[in-house]
């Protein structure tokens, strides 16, 4: 298949014979361009995870794959024309295992020994996860300092760990030099190969719902390379004739740290670096500096969506509601979405005859627990339990 990297900014255009991922050009992250085919629409073809959409990608298939995609998809019991798309139930937790697979494929076709990425969140248990499986070595960088949790959710997959003592946000840049020097593949969250896999979840979107486009989507935005995925999956079905028309984007950010969410609410087409993030759990989406801000900036203006910032409180609000209503555990960063629904809705950009689809981003088992106002349970001895339990009320 023949693909090429093009900026959606300046439009340059680069040839496919190395991994890259920033233009030269205007410093904008880079995605693919491919003659790409959408025919398993028409065909029978059986297989449910992220190789069914071969034709669309630019990589091929070989080695071991891990199953990846093929989520669950269905009608959520909080509202009427609303549906979840469940990324919880992804091999690690989160839609970053798409955009890692197709990562990591690409660098072994292009002949890398090691991976790597700079996070302490899904994105490292993904690619932990993932480059174990397909034989590649893989290095993370985590900032010095982090919940225990965490760390033993990566290390359990034996990958390389690297702490990073001071500003870990200057590390962006510094991971491309040390990409060029040692020749180690990073597949960052603005890497065009992890776009190219996260954008399936948008065809699995579109066929979940036989052919039909939701009026809106909602999703959290960190750093802005999901959102743009996501974009760009219905954008290909569009282009392509496939679909009448795109989905609004709609995106959920953190009140504590929303450098995006500002730049729209004041109208502005660049995104500005913020200094000072307060304290907040959504620990999956804070970014000072979003390396795809301007990007899905540019198209959530777009397709005429919203981005809403979201407190703490709103988020456990909406994490224990989807709990309740839909059975979901998922972690405060992806019930922002919900939340964002909720808001949507009582302002009327929502109406209630309109589909809207939210993609839960990333399962809640991985948190640390946050419990609000946790009942304390009775512990009882075994040989009295019967006795209890006939002077308890249900
Ligand atoms: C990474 C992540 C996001 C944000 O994705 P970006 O591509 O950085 O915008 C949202 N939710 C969860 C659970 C994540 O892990
Ligand atoms: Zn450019």
């Amino acid at each position: 298949m023949d693909w090429k990297y093009s900026c959606y900014s300046c439009e340059k255009k680069y040839s496919n014979d190395k991994m890259i991922s920033r233009c030269e050009n205007c410093g904008e992250p880079l995605w693919v361009e491919g003659d790409f085919k959408y025919d398993w629409k028409y065909s029978n073809l059986k297989c449910r995870d992220i190789r069914r959409y071969s034709s669309a990608l630019p990589v091929k298939f070989s080695g071991n794959v891990p199953y990846v995609g093929g989520t669950p998809f269905r009608k959520s019991n909080i509202s009427k024309n609303l549906y979840l798309k469940d990324e919880t139930k992804n091999l690690t937790g989160s839609f970053k295992d798409r955009g890692s697979l197709i990562g990591i494929l690409k660098s072994i076709e292009f002949d890398y020994d090691t991976v790597a990425t700079l996070s302490h969140g899904n994105m490292a248990i993904s690619m932990a996860s993932l480059s174990s499986v397909m034989g590649i070595n893989c290095l993370i960088f985590i900032p010095y300092k982090i919940p225990v949790e965490r760390i033993y959710y990566i290390k359990i997959f034996d990958p390389k760990v690297i702490y990073v003592r001071g500003d870990y946000g200057k590390l962006y840049d510094i991971s491309i030099r040390i990409g060029e020097d040692k020749r180690i593949s990073f597949i960052n969250s603005d890497n065009p190969f992890r776009i190219e896999g996260q954008k399936t979840t948008s065809f699995e979107i579109i066929e979940n719902m036989d052919w039909r486009v939701p009026d809106h989507v909602i999703l959290p935005l960190s750093s802005g390379g999901n959102a743009s995925a996501v974009w760009k999956g219905f954008s290909e079905l569009y282009k392509a004739d496939l679909i009448e028309k795109i989905p609004t984007i709609n995106c959920a950010q953190p009140k504590a740290c929303s450098p995006i969410y500002n730049a729209f609410s004041e109208g502005k087409k660049r995104v500005t670096r913020i200094d000072k993030i307060e304290s907040t759990i959504a620990y999956s989406i804070i970014n000072n500096d979003p390396p795809s801000g301007n990007r899905i900036l540019r198209k959530i203006y777009e397709t005429g969506g919203r981005i809403l910032a979201i407190t703490d409180e709103e988020m456990l609000d909406s994490q224990k509601q989807l709990a309740l209503r839909d059975g979901v555990f998922v972690e405060p960063s992806s019930a922002s979405a919900i939340a964002a629904y909720k808001k949507l809705k009582e302002e009327g950009f929502i109406d209630k005859n309109e589909s809207t689809v939210i993609i839960l981003t990333g399962a809640g088992f991985k948190e640390k627990p946050i419990l609000k106002e946790m009942e304390i349970s009775p512990i009882v001895d075994i040989n009295k339990i019967e006795m209890y339990m006939k002077g308890l009320k249900i």
